[in-house]
């Protein structure tokens, strides 16, 4: 037996918060009687319909997009730019993003119709390791540098300690590249740490999230995790 959101949830519908709410806005039947409360367990032979939508357990997949910029990580867009899940087009099940990457940020992201180990990488106890190559405006000094690992203060608090370091930079035209990792995952956090420090993000990338690396991954392009990976990451 299974709590009913968590199955809701591993059928790729919504995340296990979503299913929650539309459990709470009575969207959810069992053997065809609303069900609002959330804790309720339900077995294999129970009929669970979600806006009159039977729900069926989709086999669980998981992928490591190399994300272009210019591309929004989102099911859909009400502007109608294209979104991730574009690039999946042969894809059927219901994959969305685990996290996301700005619009302008290329790089690995990884997608999923498992609800359960999209929330649980997602959460900061888990505290994955993100490592972004940024190009910035200006030549960091080694103390800009030690402030980044120590932790900047942002408008939502301070930032959790950081690697910093510096890969190439050019004097001439004033600007750096510089590889950060960082655990957290705060809305465009790399981009407004090199804010706080007065040196603009002119590109930004991320190359690796916790062992995975975009190795052997066109831009645009995609691979399915191994079973080794999913389960080293769970
Ligand atoms: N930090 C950012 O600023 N942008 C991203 O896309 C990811 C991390």
């Amino acid at each position: 037996m299974e709590r009913i959101q968590k199955v809701i949830a591993q059928a790729g519908i919504a995340s296990r918060r979503k299913a929650e709410q539309l459990i709470q806005e009575g969207k959810v039947t069992v053997n065809g009687k609303v069900v609002k409360e959330l804790g309720m367990k339900v077995g294999p032979n129970d009929q669970i319909e979600v806006s009159g939508v039977p729900v069926e357990k989709e086999e669980p997949v998981y992928y490591l997009l190399y994300k272009p910029r210019g591309v929004i990580s989102a099911v859909s867009d009400d502007k109608g730019r294209k979104t991730v899940v574009d690039l999946f087009p042969f894809v059927e099940k219901r994959i969305y993003p685990v996290g996301r990457l700005d619009y302008d940020t290329s790089g690995l992201l990884l997608l999923t119709n498992d609800g359960d180990f999209a929330n649980a990488l997602m959460h900061p106890k888990y505290e994955i390791e993100k490592t972004y190559v940024a190009k910035v405006k200006g030549i960091p000094s080694r103390e800009l540098m030690r402030q980044l690992e120590r932790g900047v203060m942002l408008e939502d608090g301070k930032t959790a300690p950081a690697k910093a370091k510096m890969i190439s930079m050019d004097r001439r035209k004033q600007t750096s590249i510089i590889e950060l990792t960082i655990h957290e995952g705060r809305n465009r956090q790399v981009r407004r740490m090199f804010e706080a420090i007065g040196m603009p993000v002119i590109k930004l990338k991320r190359e690796a999230y916790g062992f995975l690396t975009l190795h052997g991954v066109n831009t645009g392009d995609f691979r399915e995790l191994t079973p080794h990976e999913v389960k080293q990451l769970r």
